[in-house]
């Protein structure tokens, strides 16, 4: 565990427990994707069954380290959703592995990936092995949405909580292993939420993705109202995740807000300067509103929210924040004819 990024309190607490020997039969690592728990999960795998333990912490060499870390240890069972849930077939299967007494290790560990994907059928059955859990079965349950799991299910676990890794590893990380060059490694570092996978799918593939959308966002004043609204049909066809371009979207208007407030602030994106030329025209207050906008189009999204509609409301918001004008209710004003 001694080597993984971050996590200093999760490290701690699960060495607390290893070093008491009160180690609870089921564990819940919450989180954002990217920050580490599958690799935690793995360790603390390692450590239960290694066969000699330096500091409470697994010593990497012994034979019960080496198969884990081979993925051919009998008694380390993954489990990992097929499809977008995790079955009730797959927890029965389970059931059937652990009528027999781990094969060679001091304990067996079961590893749930994305735990908030088990469906009811499947959450139920863990439930009832977890209600009475045979002995020397750890569970580990890993998960960034701990409030999608049954309640039932989430008091059976002794819960702990894991931290965004520091922009600074995650860009020293993208620099020196990842081979990313330092400009881009420095804007997904930023970008990255501290996730690392996040940092790394953006330092090669969403970055140049967001750099072209907020370039359109940015030259939404120069269309027409009919081309906006064409605008706006292309990139909701177009667009393969509109949750996360809502998420750009956040940064963009962070990083033109920052650059108004803060004489010192270095913006992520590039900066059209007749945007900022109109932003500093409006009250403060108009800003926050104007990112607040955002949030509300975000969260509407998740609700099922007609995702054309959201797009061009937040789209007049933009020509209009870029106009210097308000940004109150411009779909309303649409809506009833008023000029833009
Ligand atoms: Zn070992």
């Amino acid at each position: 565990m001694k080597n993984l990024p971050g996590q200093d309190r999760a490290k701690r607490f699960l060495q607390q427990l290893h070093r008491r020997d009160l180690i609870p039969h089921a564990l819940l690592f919450s989180g954002l994707a990217g920050v580490g728990k599958k690799a935690m999960a793995h360790q603390f795998a390692k450590l239960l069954n290694c066969l000699d333990p330096q500091d409470h912490d697994c010593c990497d060499r012994c034979n019960a380290c080496r198969k884990i870390d081979a993925n051919v240890h009998p008694d380390m069972i993954r489990v990992l959703r097929e499809g977008a849930f995790i079955r009730i077939s797959q927890i029965r299967e389970l059931r059937h592995q652990l009528k027999f007494a781990p094969f060679e290790g001091i304990r067996r560990v079961i590893i749930l990936e994305d735990a908030h994907k088990l469906n009811e059928e499947a959450s139920n059955a863990l439930l009832k092995i977890l209600e009475e859990p045979p002995r020397n079965n750890i569970f580990i349950l890993n998960t960034p949405e701990p409030r999608m799991l049954l309640q039932t299910l989430l008091s059976r676990c002794c819960h702990v909580r894991f931290q965004p890794l520091e922009s600074t590893w995650i860009l020293e990380n993208l620099v020196q292993r990842e081979g990313i060059e330092p400009f881009s490694a420095q804007k997904a570092a930023r970008l990255s939420l501290g996730s690392n996978d996040r940092a790394q799918q953006l330092s090669r593939e969403t970055l140049s993705q967001w750099q072209e959308l907020t370039s359109q966002l940015g030259s939404l004043p120069t269309l027409s109202m009919s081309g906006l609204f064409r605008f706006v049909s292309g990139w909701v066809k177009k667009t393969e995740d509109l949750e996360e371009d809502l998420q750009c979207i956040k940064f963009w208007m962070r990083d033109m807000v920052f650059s108004v407030l803060l004489a010192d602030y270095e913006p992520i994106f590039e900066l059209d300067p007749h945007i900022l030329h109109s932003l500093n025209r409006l009250p403060a207050e108009d800003l926050f509103e104007l990112y607040d906008h955002v949030e509300a189009a975000a969260h509407h999204l998740t609700l099922n929210a007609n995702k054309q509609l959201m797009a061009e409301g937040l789209c007049l918001t933009i020509r209009n924040i870029v106009h210097g004008k308000s940004h109150r209710n411009p779909i309303s004003q649409v809506r009833q004819g008023l000029p833009l």
